[in-house]
């Protein structure tokens, strides 16, 4: 496809300091975790892509595993890439992943240097890259010391196949000893990709705080609870939507109870003159050490929605009172 960016692409979105790096990332972040697969239409995903740089959204992320099947959005990327889209490499931030099973054996899997710096190469040739500019550890490995997870991350660094560090779904506790390892060897963690939405507030209980004494930048995934957040399912689950199709949300974790909260919080976006997607999104980047918040689209509508936030991401103290309220009782 022919593509030329929008002249105006860095009018409307805002850029956060990642951490105290000389990093920013853009407010919000496209994630290529679902709707990027072999499964899925090119002509749909390119056009949300180029939709998102459009708007000032520079920062793409993916991960050894994202597909179905496994790889195939990394190497549907790489494939954009070459064409038009990749004349703008040095204006993107792209970041993957290892941390998933990816391969049989004991070699693809967990968090081994072996398993790292192999997963890396394959993501970069299914990618067409010389470098990634993030590449994490995506999740705790309970049989891997630290230190060589750690040691894998600085030496992909060094390599000069990543040029920053992160960590995902690491606890509390567990990031704090990443961040001490990696400053101890020269490769600061970067940033932090937890898990964060107004339906799972986790992060709010050590990690944050964790993210703003170790000025480590942190990027919220599923912000929208993997659509959860928005009018999507008030009338029932559409056709097409994600738990109609996606064992990743069942339709019984849209439960009476959810939807109840979920309707109440689409009364407060709607009286804040937002879509409840936005209004989702916005909330995340009411704390200044959520750097980025990191969306999943099917539609180039879902990313202008994610853009529009921006327009209001300041809440009243009674909005936010009347939030908690809401929240508190979940199940
Ligand atoms: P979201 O919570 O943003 O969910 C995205 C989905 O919500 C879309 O695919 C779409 O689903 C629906 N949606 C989005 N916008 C709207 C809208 N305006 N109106 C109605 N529905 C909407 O994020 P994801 O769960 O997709 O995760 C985002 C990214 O986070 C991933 O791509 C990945 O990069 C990262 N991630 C990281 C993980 C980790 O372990 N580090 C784990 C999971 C994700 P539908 O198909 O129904 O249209």
């Amino acid at each position: 496809m022919n593509y030329q960016a929008s002249q105006s692409r860095y009018q409307q979105m805002s850029y956060r300091r990642c951490g105290n790096s000389g990093l920013q990332l853009p407010a919000i972040s496209l994630g290529l975790w679902q709707n990027f697969g072999h499964v899925d239409l090119r002509s749909t995903f390119e056009q949300v892509l180029h939709t998102a740089f459009d708007l000032g959204i520079t920062h793409f992320d993916l991960a050894n595993n994202y597909g179905p099947p496994p790889g195939s959005a990394e190497s549907n990327f790489g494939d954009i890439m070459q064409g038009n889209f990749g004349k703008y490499r040095d204006e993107m931030i792209i970041s993957t992943k290892a941390g998933y099973t990816m391969w049989d054996g004991p070699y693809g899997d967990w968090g081994s240097k072996k398993y790292l710096v192999a997963s890396l190469n394959q993501s970069l040739k299914r990618m067409k890259l010389d470098y990634v500019d993030i590449f994490y550890h995506h999740r705790p490995d309970p049989n891997t010391s630290l230190e060589e997870t750690m040691a894998a991350l600085d030496l992909i660094v060094r390599q000069g196949k990543a040029l920053y560090a992160g960590i995902s779904n690491y606890p509390p506790d567990q990031a704090q000893q990443a961040f001490d390892m990696l400053k101890q060897l020269g490769t600061p963690c970067l940033i932090h990709q937890p898990k964060y939405s107004m339906f799972v507030r986790t992060p709010e209980e050590g990690l944050l705080d964790v993210l703003g004494q170790n000025k480590v930048g942190c990027i919220a995934f599923s912000p929208l609870a993997q659509g959860m957040l928005t009018d999507k399912y008030l009338n029932g689950i559409p056709d097409q939507s994600r738990a109609s199709r996606n064992p990743s949300l069942k339709p019984d974790q849209i439960t009476p109870v959810k939807l109840n909260a979920i309707r109440q919080l689409n009364a407060i976006a709607e009286q804040r003159g937002q879509k409840l997607a936005e209004m989702a999104v916005a909330w995340l980047l009411r704390d200044d050490r959520v750097t980025s918040v990191l969306i999943g689209a099917s539609k180039v509508a879902h990313v202008q929605d994610a853009c529009n936030a921006l327009k209001n991401i300041n809440f009243t103290a009674a909005e936010l009172s009347a939030i908690d309220e809401i929240l508190k009782n979940l199940d």
